[in-house]
């Protein structure tokens, strides 16, 4: 890809045809693209005279898309091509927002693919339709040059697709580029009337690319933790589903004991308003600074970072004895290294247990540096519901992650929505009430079990902390909302009307973790 082709600095959201900047303008006043000496002639070609490749930038995105389909993450998938095909720098940037965005926004695009080619989708095969994902992201959601990103997805297509796919993707993309990105909205997502409800969601779902279970999910939930009311329910829920299509902040922690906020900030980053121990690398790579390479910082979410510091400033009164913690599902360790740090300071140690091998021995990695400083934590394999019966009555403070449908962290996986499907609830609902229920057979009494997950879903949420402590005498919820403390010791706001705190990426720029503080008896 040549610099004059892309023309943005970073990852940013689809365009609307008003923010078009520089360019020129056509008959009806709409902003078009410079065109670039070259681009004409290459547009009067016919598609055999034209290139049969592509940069190795686009072919990378199209490679990741292609694992995805066949089930890979793109967070794992991308940094491994990138580096393979030694793809680096603003190269590097452009395939990792074609490949994200065209990703998280497929459910937009293949609308308008469909109506643009003028055929349902099942009548196009799914490879062909990757590379125009790909190319309508380019056109509609990136600053490309209009010729630039017809001419070289073609290109992509005739090497991946094949030579007769290739005048398809040409005719779909240039139809495609004869709108902007509102008038393509306009066309196969019309606004509703007020009060219909249903449509309002089928449109929502179409326009900010969300399968629709999860829009009304999001919906359910905002109302359910009091982030909304009947009347801003819409609103709301449209921030946040915008704010799923952002790319996430580069947020980073200062593990306790291992690094400071100052250190990172030395380093190039803002310290966090959010987080007492965080900070937020507004450009450059986590992996230059020396703190993130010996695992004495690490990137984090700034809402996982919070949950850990409340189960970890939440009093308790469990008497005389060792001091023990446990995270029950560590794995791959984020939060149990910033809870070792914690725990080492107010002379505990910790245990931390994860189900799966490989996720351990990814815990035992991201303790790396906290075990080389001596701080006492021990990793252990296995299955948390077991735990509370192996070992009753044994930790001060719990740590209950649990896995979750991660409905609340889709900006940083841009398969996951369309992955995921409803049925998942029901096999997490009873592992997640399992863990709980085990956590709190785990837990002195006098101590705290906190319940997290990275996601507001009602079902994952609510609703399991309700069921399992309504079967229990020994425990009370409490109001955990006093514990979530900013970097200037005051509380965050908006996080709901209690005792359960949930945080939201429109609200609070975290992924929407869930956290539930219960004392045992
Ligand atoms: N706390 C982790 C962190 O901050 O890095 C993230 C935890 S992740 C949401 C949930 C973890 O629970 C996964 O690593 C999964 O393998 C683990 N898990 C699933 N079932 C489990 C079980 N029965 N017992 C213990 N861990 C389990």
């Amino acid at each position: 890809m040549s610099d004059q082709q892309w023309h943005g600095e970073g990852p940013r959201r689809p365009r609307r045809s008003g923010d078009r900047r520089g360019g020129r303008r056509d008959a009806a006043g709409r902003q078009r693209p410079e065109r670039r000496q070259g681009d004409r002639e290459r547009s009067e070609q016919r598609p055999s005279e034209r290139s049969r490749t592509t940069d190795p930038a686009r072919l990378a995105a199209y490679t990741v898309m292609r694992a995805i389909a066949g089930g890979a993450y793109a967070n794992l998938e991308l940094p491994k091509e990138l580096r393979e095909k030694g793809i680096r720098g603003r190269d590097a940037n452009f395939a990792t927002e074609l490949t994200y965005g065209a990703t998280r926004m497929r459910g937009l695009y293949d609308v308008i693919v469909a109506s643009a080619a003028g055929r349902p989708l099942a009548q196009i095969d799914d490879n062909v339709l990757d590379t125009l994902r790909l190319g309508v992201h380019q056109l509609l959601g990136m600053r490309v040059d209009a010729h630039a990103a017809v001419n070289e997805t073609v290109g992509l297509a005739r090497m991946v697709n094949g030579a007769g796919s290739s005048g398809f993707v040409n005719a779909v993309l240039r139809r495609v580029s004869e709108r902007a990105l509102d008038e393509w909205i306009g066309r196969v997502a019309p606004d509703v009337g007020p009060g219909d409800t249903d449509a309002e969601l089928a449109r929502l779902s179409v326009v900010t690319s969300h399968p629709e279970w999860i829009v009304r999910a999001l919906r359910a939930a905002l109302l359910g933790h009091g982030a909304a009311t009947a009347d801003s329910v819409g609103g709301a829920l449209r921030a946040l589903l915008e704010a799923d299509n952002e790319p996430a902040k580069v947020s980073l922690v200062a593990r306790p004991g291992l690094a400071s906020v100052e250190e990172l900030v030395r380093a190039g980053a803002n310290a966090s308003r959010l987080s007492p121990v965080g900070a937020v690398l507004e450009s450059g790579m986590p992996g230059a600074i020396d703190a993130v390479r010996d695992t004495r910082a690490a990137v984090q979410d700034e809402g996982s970072q919070l949950v850990a510091l409340a189960l970890a400033a939440a009093e308790v009164s469990t008497g005389r004895g060792p001091r023990r913690w446990l995270d029950l599902c560590a794995g791959p360790g984020g939060k149990a290294a910033l809870l070792a740090g914690l725990a080492a300071r107010s002379g505990a140690t910790l245990y931390a247990n994860e189900v799966s091998e490989h996720r351990a021995e990814l815990v035992n990695q991201t303790l790396r540096a906290a075990t080389e400083a001596d701080i006492e934590v021990m990793v252990g394999v296995g299955d948390g519901r077991e735990l509370g019966a192996d070992e009753p009555d044994t930790y001060d403070r719990v740590l209950v992650d649990a896995p979750c449908t991660g409905l609340g962290a889709l900006r940083r996986r841009p398969e996951a929505r369309w992955r995921r499907q409803p049925s998942d609830l029901a096999a997490l609902a009873s592992l997640q009430r399992e863990l709980l229920a085990s956590a709190l057979d785990a837990t002195r009494p006098g101590g705290v079990v906190g319940y997290a997950t990275c996601s507001p879903h009602l079902a994952e949420t609510r609703f399991v902390v309700s069921d399992v402590t309504k079967k229990r005498s020994d425990v009370t919820v409490e109001d955990a909302r006093p514990l979530f403390l900013d970097a200037s010791r005051r509380q965050v706001p908006d996080l709901g009307d209690g005792p359960f705190v949930q945080l939201w990426p429109h609200l609070h720029g975290t992924d929407a973790m869930f956290f539930a503080l219960l004392r045992k008896h």
